[in-house]
């Protein structure tokens, strides 16, 4: 409950704002599903997936259950299993890394950019030249971690908070060495790199529809695309049992298939992802711009980083997060919760210390960007219906608290 109600409330996320406009055709679409009786695939899921496919400039798409369960089938798809390692940042999703372990792999976990928080480059290619050696096993060549004694077997990089990775530099690390990329695309759905959307570099991109999301569906969906026609087919048949045909079982596989009533809310909003990540790119900027006024930002002098841009990557801006001196972090949250304006902390613990991966032996030290990132960075409310008066009130607030 608000604390403070003589103040109007900033939410985080507002999600009604974007659902009263489409309401009469969300509930069209809902109606029209309910009258059909058809809930799994079928054509509103066939639709969806044409028309995301264009929308995302990508040759295939093919709609699953979650955005966690799009890491899995791809990665299983990939053949990654037991004795593997998957390389991704530890300062993401949980879901990121999940996947892999939920197939019996190894998370390795890596630093992220000071600037970006994206996965650090640099360390990724000192890892792939000098702690990796080429074993041929069963036959099969491939690239093992010599320390753990494991085969790399995928990268994943997460396209964090909106803001692409610059994938000319992992596909240069990766596609000479063989090693297949999924590019986690969950919060970054229509994001570019160098003017090329995400989920088109690697050979697979995953997406999440879960309700919070740039494109939320009512409920949990998800969304895996690729440039290659087999390995397309592959997920396809991957999502339902691995049967082909029906009742045949050539391999063991999952039930994710995304829900037809799902497919069908998505229709109805995907038409508006460009122009709402075009309303949060200008919230951004408007942030940004307000910061600096207020002499708050560190561009001159002041405690608050704004997020950071690397070249040829716009953000889609599914979070904006800033950050600040870790000893103000707790209190300024605490400050704008009493003033009814939401923030959260994305992630107040980085993967390689979370308790289930404790046994990696990533311990508390080996991350320091990422660890020093979970303590000193906050996000502040972003949506497209979010109005000039409302981001110069959360400023305001800010400035009270850090000034
Ligand atoms: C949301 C998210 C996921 C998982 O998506 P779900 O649809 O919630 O399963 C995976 N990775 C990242 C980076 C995410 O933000």
């Amino acid at each position: 409950m608000p604390e403070n109600k003589t103040s109007p409330e900033v939410q985080l996320l507002d999600l009604k704002a974007q659902y009263k406009p489409l309401k009469a055709e969300i509930m069209a679409a809902v109606e029209r599903v309910l009258d059909s009786q058809n809930f799994i695939l079928g054509k509103e899921v066939t639709s969806f997936e044409e028309e995301i496919a264009k929308v995302l400039e990508v040759p295939h798409a093919i709609g699953v259950s979650s955005g966690s369960d799009a890491l899995v089938v791809t990665l299983r798809a990939l053949g990654v299993g037991h004795g593997d390692a998957v390389l991704c940042p530890s300062f993401t999703f949980f879901a990121t890394a999940g996947g892999a372990s939920r197939l019996g792999a190894t998370p390795v976990f890596f630093d992220c950019d000071e600037d970006t928080m994206n996965i650090s480059i640099p360390a990724l290619s000192r890892y792939l030249t000098e702690e990796v050696e080429e074993r041929t096993v069963n036959g099969k060549k491939g690239l093992y971690d010599r320390k753990r004694n494991l085969r790399v077997a995928a990268v994943v990089p997460v396209h964090l908070f909106g803001q692409a990775v610059p994938m000319d530099k992992v596909m240069a690390l990766c596609e000479p060495r063989g090693i297949p990329v999924v590019e986690d695309a969950a919060q970054a759905i229509g994001a570019r790199f160098n003017g090329k959307q995400v989920g088109n570099f690697g050979a697979f991109g995953c997406f999440s529809f879960f309700p919070s999301k740039n494109l939320g569906a009512c409920g949990d969906a998800g969304l895996v695309t690729t440039r290659d026609e087999k390995l397309a087919a592959h997920v396809r048949r991957l999502r339902a049992h691995g049967s082909e045909p029906k009742y045949y079982h050539h391999e063991v596989g999952f039930n994710f298939r995304i829900d037809a009533l799902q497919a069908a809310i998505l229709r109805v909003k995907l038409p508006h992802l460009a122009s709402w990540a075009e309303g949060r790119r200008a919230k951004a900027a408007k942030y940004n711009e307000l910061f600096a006024k207020a002499g708050l930002s560190t561009k001159n002098g002041g405690p608050v980083k704004t997020p950071v841009e690397a070249p040829g990557c716009p953000g889609v801006y599914h979070q904006y997060v800033i950050r600040m001196p870790a000893a103000k972090r707790d209190s300024l949250a605490n400050h704008l919760k009493a003033k009814n304006i939401g923030t959260a902390v994305y992630y107040p613990l980085p993967l390689h210390l979370q308790p289930c991966f404790a046994n990696l032996g990533q311990g508390k030290g080996s991350l320091p960007v990422s660890e020093a990132a979970a303590l000193d960075s906050l996000a502040l409310p972003i949506y497209p219906e979010l109005t000039d008066e409302q981001q110069s009130l959360v400023v305001n607030e800010v400035a009270q608290h850090l000034k």
